[in-house]
Parts: C-alpha cells; sequence; structure tokens
C-alpha cells in the first residue's frame, strides 16, 4: 500500500515519519509529488479542515492521503488561536510576535487561567471516502515566558508538567512520546495496520 502524507509542513513531516516508521507501507509525501493545489483551509473546526485536506489530496493524486489539522487552544483567549493558529496575526508573522501578543492578552484578561492545549484532528481519505478519523490532545499549560529551540511554531510557548519543561525543550524522541499529533498517527498504525 502507499499512503499520502498530505501536509505542506516539512515540520509535521519529520514528526510523521517518526511515529509511522517500521511500517510496510511505502510513505509518500507532498514533496515527492508534482504539485497539487493547496486546498483552503476554511472550515470551521480540526475536524472539517481534516476532512477536507485528505479528501482534495487523496482525488488529486489517487492516493489514500492522510491529513491533519491541528493547532493551539488557550482556554483564557476562548479556545484562541485555535483552527487560526498558522494565520494568527497573519501567515508570514513571526513566532516572536505571535508569543508576544499572546502573552499580552493573558495579562488584559482578569482571572486568566493558564490552561492549553494542542490538538489534532486526523482523517484518512480514498478519493471521497473518510476511512479513518481521529482527534487527539496533549493538555499543558503556557510557559511563564518563551523556552526551546526544538519543534516549530508554540512549542517553546507550551508547557508540558509531566515533563517539567515545553515541547520547544524536548528532544524529537520526547516529543514523539507524548505529542496531540504522535498520539493521532499511533492510533492510525493501529487502526489501518494492526501495528502497536
Ligand atoms: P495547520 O494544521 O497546517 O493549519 O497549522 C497548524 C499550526 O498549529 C502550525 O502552523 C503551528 O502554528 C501550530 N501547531 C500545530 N502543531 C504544533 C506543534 O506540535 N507544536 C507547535 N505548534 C503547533
Amino acid at each position: 500500500m502507499t499512503l499520502l502524507i498530505a501536509t505542506t509542513s516539512a515540520d509535521k513531516r519529520r514528526e510523521i515519519r517518526l511515529v509511522l516508521a517500521g511500517l510496510d507501507v511505502q510513505l509518500v509525501t507532498l514533496a515527492d509529488l508534482p504539485a497539487m493545489p493547496e486546498p483552503a483551509e476554511t472550515g470551521a473546526t480540526f475536524w472539517e479542515n481534516a476532512r477536507q485536506k485528505a479528501i482534495a489530496y487523496s482525488r488529486a493524486s489517487g492516493l489514500v492521503a492522510v491529513a491533519e489539522d491541528s493547532g493551539l487552544a488557550i482556554d483564557a483567549l476562548g479556545g484562541e488561536p485555535g483552527v487560526r493558529s498558522a494565520r494568527f496575526l497573519g501567515p508570514e508573522a513571526p513566532y516572536a510576535a505571535r508569543f508576544e501578543e499572546i502573552f499580552r492578552r493573558l495579562a488584559a484578561t482578569p482571572g486568566a487561567t493558564r490552561e492549553a492545549r494542542f490538538v489534532t484532528a486526523l482523517a484518512v481519505a480514498d478519493e471521497s471516502t473518510i476511512v479513518f478519523e481521529t482527534e487527539t490532545r496533549l493538555e499543558g499549560t503556557l510557559a511563564p515566558a518563551p523556552a526551546g529551540a526544538h519543534g516549530f511554531g508554540y512549542d517553546p510557548i507550551f508547557f508540558y508538567p509531566p515533563l517539567g519543561k515545553t515541547t520547544g525543550e524536548m528532544t524529537r524522541e520526547e516529543k514523539s512520546a507524548v505529542s496531540h499529533r504522535a498520539r493521532a498517527f499511533r492510533d492510525l498504525r493501529r487502526a489501518l495496520f494492526a501495528a502497536p
């Protein structure tokens, strides 16, 4: 079987390959295929975006495609940046500016708690049919200040209490053991390949 990992993010692909290693499946990424039109992420939920992307890329490639939509949801900010995580303050906004804005908004919210979570919705499509889907979370808090140079995106401000560090301070293996995305792809391993 050939499985298309349908994400344009090289950071995500690196994490996904680590979790899917050792399966009896040929993994193909968008970087291996001729350019395909990127589906617009217009959904109001992680689910909608994951499904839309999986179906669009499966139809365009003729391969079974797995897509995920993910983001950081901060309780005190009403779940923001949420589905707009990649576009918060604009698609090109530097993460340092996004972190500053998040801390500014939290400081301006009386009684704000620091609870936050990373969420991943994952969908596998065979043409227009969704053949598997799962949603996974990583619960944590906002760090007092950005820390760590590993990972990507919001990793430096996401503190994971059980390990006493941010996901930006975790090694690749540490993040892979606990992360929302790794959990989603382990669900996929079990469901589609009966693999641990
Ligand atoms: P999308 O799923 O491509 O719409 O974008 C997901 C966005 O959520 C990324 O661009 C990051 O900003 C953020 N995000 C998702 N997963 C992670 C993670 O594991 N660490 C840090 N940021 C993440």
